[in-house]
């Protein structure tokens, strides 16, 4: 079964809820993914970025010292060594070699702390197209390294006003913009959300990581392993690891969400807490009120701090393909010294909370082998750390 269908649903979830205008740019893009998935010349020159450039593959590391202490056979797939420091690199490639190959001669993006905004400035500026971002004028004021950082890497930073002037209003100024100038312009998202055929394209780019995991856990015990963990925001970098274990249905898929402050406070925990409803231009969890109206999100972790999540972990999660667990940025926090301290890596925030999950699943899974995703280092973090720390 291929996965979404040509509508663009994973089961009941995914599709395009969009304004008739959006409808000609989605197609153009559709048709061209189509293309270039088969073209030779395409795949050649993105397998030459992900080696050459971005540092691919990255190591499986089996993590002694952790494994000793929670009694689990722990194999780390070591995304935060790629450049820029985070798996957004491997989607930023590729979405920017695909407006190469389109022709496109300007690329824009959204990005709420920063992250993307830096992955898609630095794939921009290295195949020689223009690049604009558009970021919320409240996420300018608290991410200033990250804006500077686009800046250096030449990108023009558009400040978003309007609304919580955060991510969800700088998603719509990038669609805005994209209708108004489809002509040369390539939307770069990034994360497995919003219309069909995003969903689908973030994960082809993605799963190099599950794919490499694959061979290299192979190559290390003979066989696969018993569970996947990754943390889930938008959920690509878990999908990226998941998706070719997919019809392996023995190794078991966990993906860890933010719980934030926890018991009942605000959270990004969309699968866990959220139901289903219409988000961003496709159907999937969010948290929303009874009314429909989005909730405001909250994690320790910017890269969670998001209040939906892509529809094919909404399709794992209704067929029960996937369990999804949820972690509080306390919680998180403890997993970020435990990684720093047992094995000498420092951990984005984000996969800090799959890697507190360990301790938990350790209770019940005993000498079980795991795969944990680490989609990021933790230098960007350090300043959140150091407050909450005090
Ligand atoms: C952005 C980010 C995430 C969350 O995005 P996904 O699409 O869920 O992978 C996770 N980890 C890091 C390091 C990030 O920068």
């Amino acid at each position: 079964m291929l996965l979404p269908n040509k509508k663009g649903y994973f089961g009941e979830f995914g599709g395009k809820f969009i304004p008739e205008t959006l409808f000609f740019c989605l197609k153009e893009l559709d048709d061209a993914y189509r293309q270039i998935k088969k073209d030779k010349k395409f795949k050649k020159e993105f397998k030459l970025l992900l080696s050459h450039y971005a540092g691919r593959p990255t190591p499986l590391y089996y993590a002694r010292s952790l494994s000793d202490h929670l009694g689990l056979k722990v194999y780390i797939k070591r995304e935060d060594l790629l450049h820029s420091g985070a798996h957004k690199i491997n989607n930023a490639l590729g979405q920017a070699l695909l407006a190469k190959f389109m022709g496109k001669k300007r690329i824009i993006a959204e990005t709420g702390a920063g992250q993307h905004g830096v992955a898609t400035a630095t794939a921009a500026t290295l195949l020689g197209i223009k690049c604009e971002v558009y970021m919320g004028r409240e996420d300018m004021e608290r991410q200033k390294a990250n804006l500077f950082r686009m800046k250096i890497l030449g990108a023009k930073v558009n400040p978003v006003t309007i609304g919580t002037k955060t991510l969800k209003e700088a998603c719509s100024q990038a669609f805005r913009d994209w209708v108004a100038n489809v002509s040369d312009t390539y939307y770069l998202l990034g994360s497995v959300v919003g219309p069909h055929p995003y969903p689908k394209i973030v994960r082809d780019f993605q799963t190099i990581i599950g794919k490499e995991a694959k061979r290299q856990i192979l190559s290390a015990q003979g066989k696969l392993p018993d569970y996947l963990v990754a943390c889930v925001g938008g959920g690509s970098n878990a999908i990226g690891l998941f998706h070719p274990f997919y019809k392996y249905s023995k190794v078991k898929f966990i993906g860890v969400e933010a719980a934030g402050f926890g018991q009942g406070g605000l959270s990004a925990a969309s699968l866990v807490k959220g139901s289903p409803g219409v988000f961003q231009g496709s159907k999937s969890y969010v948290l929303q009120e009874k009314n429909g109206q989005i909730k405001n999100a909250h994690s320790i972790a910017p890269g969670l701090d998001y209040p939906g999540v892509g529809p094919e972990h909404s399709f794992y999660k209704a067929i029960q393909r996937a369990e999804y667990e949820a972690v509080s940025d306390k919680q998180a926090l403890e997993g970020f010294n435990m990684l720093s301290r047992f094995e000498g890596i420092i951990p984005a925030l984000e996969p800090a909370h799959a890697v507190y999950y360990l301790k938990k699943l350790a209770k019940s899974a005993k000498g079980k082998t795991v795969i944990l995703c680490l989609s990021g280092r933790g230098d960007k973090d350090l300043d959140i750390v150091r407050k909450y720390s005090k």
